[in-house]
């Protein structure tokens, strides 16, 4: 039968040239299943060494190892965490506990690495406290017990896959005599239940438990009092452990994760807080880009998506269109006559005193045709507006805006009253309805309407217009009435000396201006996220090379690499996730906030999805290298670190 454990010639050298340490020089052993072996030997003669080789902690220099006749030199990482998780328990002088965890979550460590699923963990590690005596300390931490105490639990550990092989360094190092002959007692036990014992010490009397007595010296064996295989049959812990799925290995990180992150609540908190900053300043940051484009697009639409503006000027001039006298009331006329079009109103603008009794206010004066109305579906609250006859008899009437009206005529009345405009008396036919300011803060009711005629020969001196507005039935084909109304008027000019824009158009450049204060505001925010996403990764760096050691107890209990890098990878993404979660709430709250001062805010998912999404990655990314960096290390090397 292939033995249980077989090293020939196994050398392990530390160092090179003047510096080397022979720890372990040609070692040749075979260890029997059920055997109960006690190494001894003065302090530093290489027993540790040799331990962490047979426990597979550690990789020899030379010679062969191999377990159950397979070479381990041959096995993969992962192959290797396999027989640390399966085959050997481990029990350090020093416990080798996660401080953070519970007895009962220490002992469920390597189950949890196997697989088993969690009900079936807990009920065995209580179980196995509840057989090595301490049943009742099963929910403390490891500082809250005695050494021994915590000795029991490591054994529970070891015990909890079902190692074959018990290795234990010393176990009773660090343990006074009654503590010490308590747990030989229980090892002596293992050993009755057919258990593989190998039991490292410096003293002759805990080596005399043992049935066999191997004894080194500066690295070689120099004694070996021979196999004794006393144990029948070990009654085999029949586990029902797969490789852990996926979802099950989350959930435990993101358990592991929460508890680290608590245990080291100030630190967290401060990295948290870099997360939050950042979301919540997309969050705030975009809602308010949002909310004012909102606010000037609203606005222009209630101008009537259905409006076309002609106005004089070649495209691209920046010439005011009052000092321009290219477009005439004929072409006005031409366009009212085109298919698809409501009316198109002539409009000439200038600006004029208009007074009333001892009453002087400045305003600005719209010559229009008759069909203004109409064109702005714009009512009035009082009186009519003035006619086609009006307009073609040059009489001298004025439709006033509501501001104007309150300012000439603070008491009401204006209907049927005179004003006087550029020194000639206007009859006020009518008063429009208030539509208060425009998203430029222009007051739209601060305006007095003319007719064109009236306008053109009384008050403008100039027989031009400053712009045509063309009202569109069918706002579908505004396009092609658009594309006729500029042939119409390039073929009566000649040239093109003037510009056609519709809503949609001036909604666009609107909107395009402020995607740049968008992409501003959001550009800012995102750099504060980069800021806390390093924070993260620096946080996690720490953490990585703080817990050189729980992250070796945790391979020598059967982690593979990609386990350490899920646990790592989850903790950076429970910081991300969270500060994500907490930062947009913050972001949302402070929008709310900012809209009760007044300002006007749009809320939308995307802003909030898109700062959760780079907040989760943020943790992904820069959590990704302390991870692998965690992973990569050395078991051995991880282990003796502080
Ligand atoms: P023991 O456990 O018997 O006290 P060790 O196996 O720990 O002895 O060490 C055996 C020898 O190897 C000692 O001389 C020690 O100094 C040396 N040694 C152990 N680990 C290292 C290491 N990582 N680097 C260099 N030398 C080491
Ligand atoms: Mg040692």
């Amino acid at each position: 039968m292939t033995p249980l454990i077989e090293l020939s010639n196994v050398r392990r050298y530390y160092g090179a040239g003047d510096t080397e340490v022979r720890a372990l020089d040609d070692v040749s052993l075979t260890i029997e299943d059920g055997e109960f072996v006690a190494i001894i030997g003065q302090s530093g003669s290489g027993k540790s060494t040799l331990m962490n080789i047979l426990g597979c902690l550690d990789r020899a220099t030379g010679g062969t190892y191999r377990v159950r006749g397979v070479d381990v030199a041959e096995l993969s990482p992962d192959d290797l965490a396999a027989l640390r998780r399966d085959t050997f328990g481990f029990v350090f002088q020093r416990y080798n506990l996660l401080a953070n965890a519970s007895a009962v979550e220490n002992v469920e460590t390597p189950a949890m690495y196997a697989g088993l699923a969690f009900s079936e963990r807990e009920s065995r590690a209580l179980a196995l406290l509840q057989k090595l005596g301490i049943g009742d300390r099963a929910s403390h931490r490891p500082g809250q017990m005695s050494g021994g105490q915590q000795q029991r639990v490591s054994i529970a550990r070891a015990l909890m896959n079902d190692a074959e092989v018990i290795l234990a360094d010393e176990p009773t190092g660090a343990l006074d005599s009654g503590s010490s002959a308590e747990l030989l007692t229980l090892l002596e036990g293992l050993h009755d239940e057919g258990r593989t014992i190998i039991l490292i010490t410096h003293d002759h009397s805990v080596a005399a438990h043992a049935d066999r007595i191997i004894e080194i010296t500066d690295g070689k064996i120099v004694s070996d009092t021979g196999a004794k295989t006393t144990s029948g049959e070990r009654e085999v812990y029949r586990k029902d452990a797969r490789a852990p799925s996926l979802v099950t290995q989350v959930n435990e990180a993101v358990k592991m994760a929460f508890r680290s992150l608590r245990a080291n609540l100030f630190r967290t908190s401060l990295t948290l807080l870099g997360v939050i900053i950042g979301v919540s300043a997309v969050v705030a940051m975009l809602a308010v880009g949002q909310g004012s484009a909102k606010d000037v697009v609203a606005s222009i639409e209630t101008m009537g998506s259905n409006l076309l503006f002609v106005r004089p000027g070649a495209p691209g001039t920046r010439m005011r269109g009052s000092a321009i006298a290219t477009l005439t009331m004929a072409d006005a006329a031409a366009l009212g006559e085109l298919e698809n079009v409501i009316a198109a109103v002539p409009t000439r603008s200038g600006r004029e005193t208009l007074r009333v009794g001892s009453i002087d206010y400045q305003t600005s004066i719209d010559g229009v045709s008759a069909d203004w109305p109409q064109a702005q579906k714009w009512e009035l609250t009082e009186g009519a507006f003035f006619t086609d006859s009006d307009q073609s008899s040059r009489r001298s009437v004025a439709v006033i805006g509501a501001t104007v009206a309150n300012n000439l005529f603070p008491e009401g009345g204006a209907v049927g009253n005179y004003v006087f405009i550029g020194g000639a008396p206007f009859e006020i036919a009518g008063v429009l309805e208030p539509k208060g300011a425009t998203a430029w803060g222009q007051d739209r009711d601060d305006v007095a309407l003319v007719p064109i005629t009236t306008g053109m020969m009384r008050l403008f001196g100039q027989n031009y217009l400053s712009s045509i507005t063309v009202a569109v039935k069918d706002t579908k084909k505004i396009q092609e009435t658009e594309a006729s109304a500029q042939a119409i008027i390039l073929s009566r000019h000649g040239t093109e000396d003037f510009q056609i824009r519709n809503t949609a158009s001036l909604l666009e450049s609107v909107q395009e201006t402020q995607n740049t204060f968008t992409v501003l505001l959001g550009s800012i925010a995102a750099i504060s996220l980069l800021v806390g996403g390093i924070g993260v990764m620096n946080i996690m760096l720490v953490s990585v090379s703080e817990r050189t050691r729980e992250i070796g107890v945790r391979m020598a209990t059967g982690a593979r690499r990609s386990d350490i890098m899920v646990q790592f990878n989850t903790e950076a993404l429970v910081v991300g996730g969270l500060g994500g979660l907490i930062g947009v709430l913050l972001g949302l709250g402070i929008s709310l906030a900012l809209a009760r001062f007044g300002m006007s805010i749009s809320i939308t998912p995307e802003p909030a999805a898109l700062a959760f999404g780079s907040a989760l990655m943020t943790g992904l990314v820069f959590g990704y290298l302390p991870a692998r960096k965690a992973a990569r290390l050395d078991p051995v090397a991880a282990l003796a670190s502080e």
